[in-house]
């Protein structure tokens, strides 16, 4: 299970809706609390893909690698990955899977007309094969 806190979860969805309709990207910052991830930071960060940004992103290591210092000085942890997909389900595809980490959250928002739509999260395994989702709660408003 992952929970966003208030001030994150507003940072992730006003980075997607200004990025749309390119995907938007960024780390999550936070902690564990027994069995549950509490997420309350969150990064934006450039999507680096130098393609058209409609349907990709990519993350630069080195700016996934400045998100876990940072994460660390405050003594958090980097748990996980969020992106948005414009005009498009939050599922998690075949290029999120091929790009995918398994010890990390990926969270998934859909923007539609440029609007927040919803989310969900998912744990890509170890071989890339498959997601499972994850339990996600974010501040409903
Ligand atoms: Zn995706």
């Amino acid at each position: 299970m992952i929970e966003i806190e208030a001030s994150p979860w507003q940072t992730m969805v006003l980075h997607a809706e200004r990025v749309y309709p390119n995907e938007c990207c960024g780390a999550m910052l936070g902690y564990m609390q027994g069995e549950k991830k509490v997420v309350t930071e969150a990064v934006p960060l450039e999507n680096a893909y130098s393609g058209a940004q409609g349907a990709h992103y990519e993350l630069r290591p080195e700016d996934l690698l400045n998100a876990d210092k940072a994460a660390r000085a405050r003594g958090l942890d980097l748990i996980g990955i969020f992106h948005s997909h414009p005009d498009c389900d939050a599922y998690f595809s075949q290029t999120d899977l091929r790009n995918s980490c398994p010890w990390y959250s990926f969270v998934v928002l859909s923007v539609q007309n440029g609007k927040f739509d919803h989310a969900h999260s998912f744990l890509p395994d170890a071989e890339q094969m498959r997601a499972d989702s994850e339990e996600l709660i974010w501040p409903k408003s």
